[in-house]
């Protein structure tokens, strides 16, 4: 099936279009693009953004769509095929993700608009966490928050999630659903989930994607107490939220967040000046996902893996290492070559006496989404 996989955000729009039955080793990806600056000049919106995607497919045949759709709520815990209803159901959770759920709308009405014929399906980054038992999830806050507001923790890069488990139990020889393992998605937003028996039991953000690991530009976790003093102080919510979204993280410690260059500058190569910045915003972030892992082998009951994935987690060795040197107590050993070797494979990088593997295992949250595609319009 030839599947255009749609990624729509406010101002741009992500397309790729994938064939779910290429041959292994064949270029899957037959054509991609983004379109940017959605709402100046020509391109006023996603209407206008499609037919540019129209134009650059020329004659290409498209058989059915798929759309990266951030939050699904309590509703969907798994893709659905799109209808009148469903779209309603992802515009009425736009409160929950007001940034990107409109935008995600904005794409399926366009689609529906364009070609009215052509299956479309939802894929959520939220659903695969709809299995994480209510222990994990619940804030302890005052119920009405919940049930009032909805506030409890959803998590979100569900779909890298789930697809890499799912190599990841190819790699180890087991069915999927007998795999307990920490998987670390670390791109410029940074997650890591706590899989049990194939499911996620447990993940690092939370209501929104601010909660958990130190991000690219977001802070992840920090005291609550902080923004209540802020308010105090006199700043607005928009300036919390730009503070803590886009101002935060590696960028707010090393004054950068291209891991490549914060690697650079906190390890020079000869004669290079030393940045002590960037070293500290290593350790930070490093340190803030060794202790993630440590609770996750805990709530997992004792992880067999331990997995990489996505820009810095397939790519940064150094990372890598500053991560699994604080991993001591649980025995855990890379192997040093391993760990420096450059491949696009899913791959092995503990050594042999370490107590359980490390993996490398790279993402492809658009082939996940083509395959979900094929599987929901396959079900009656
Ligand atoms: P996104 O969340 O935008 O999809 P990516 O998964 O593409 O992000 O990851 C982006 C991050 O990966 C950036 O911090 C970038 O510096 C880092 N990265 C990409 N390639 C490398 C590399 N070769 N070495 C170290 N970091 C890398």
């Amino acid at each position: 099936m030839i599947v255009l996989v749609i990624n729509s955000g406010s101002s741009s729009l992500k397309y790729q279009v994938r064939d779910t039955e290429a041959e292994p080793g064949t270029n899957p990806v037959l054509l991609e693009g983004i379109v940017e600056r959605i709402g100046e000049g020509e391109v006023s919106d996603h209407a206008k953004a499609l037919g540019v995607v129209a134009h650059h497919l020329g004659d290409q045949r498209i058989d059915a769509v798929g759309h990266r759709v951030v939050h699904g709520g309590e509703r969907f815990s798994e893709p659905v095929r799109i209808n009148n209803e469903v779209t309603r159901a992802i515009e009425r959770l736009n409160p929950l993700a007001p940034l990107h759920n409109p935008a995600n709308v904005l794409g399926i009405r366009a689609i529906t608009e364009k070609w009215p014929e052509l299956p479309q399906v939802a894929v959520f980054d939220t659903a695969f966490h709809r299995t994480m038992p209510p222990k994990a999830w619940r804030y302890a806050v005052p119920n009405e928050l919940y049930t009032m507001h909805g506030i409890r923790r959803y998590g979100f890069h569900g779909t890298s999630h789930q697809y890499v488990a799912g190599r990841a139990a190819e790699l180890l020889d087991r069915p999927v659903s007998e795999l307990n393992a920490v998987i670390a998605h670390l791109g410029n937003g940074a997650s890591a989930t706590a899989i049990r028996g194939g499911q996620s039991v447990d993940t690092s953000m939370g209501f929104t994607p601010l909660e958990g690991l130190v991000m690219g530009t977001r802070s992840g976790d920090v005291d609550p107490g902080i923004l209540l003093f802020l308010q105090r102080e006199g700043f607005t919510a928009a300036e919390i939220d730009t503070m803590l979204n886009r101002n935060s993280g590696l960028k707010a410690l090393a004054g950068r967040n291209d891991m490549r260059e914060i690697v650079e500058a906190a390890y020079p190569e000869d004669g290079g000046k030393y940045d002590g910045d960037a070293r500290l915003a290593l350790d930070v972030a490093a340190y803030r996902l060794a202790k993630y892992i440590g609770g996750y082998h805990v709530a997992v009951g004792g992880a067999q893996a331990l997995i990489f994935t996505a820009g810095i987690g397939e790519n940064s060795d150094t990372f890598r290492a500053l991560v699994v040197e604080q991993l001591g107590a649980l025995g855990v050993k890379l192997d040093e070559a391993a760990n420096r070797e450059r491949s696009k494979q899913p791959r092995v990088i503990s050594s042999v006496d370490s107590a359980i593997p490390v993996l490398v295992v790279p993402t492809d949250e658009e082939r996940a989404i083509a395959d979900a595609v094929v599987a929901v319009l396959a079900t009656p």
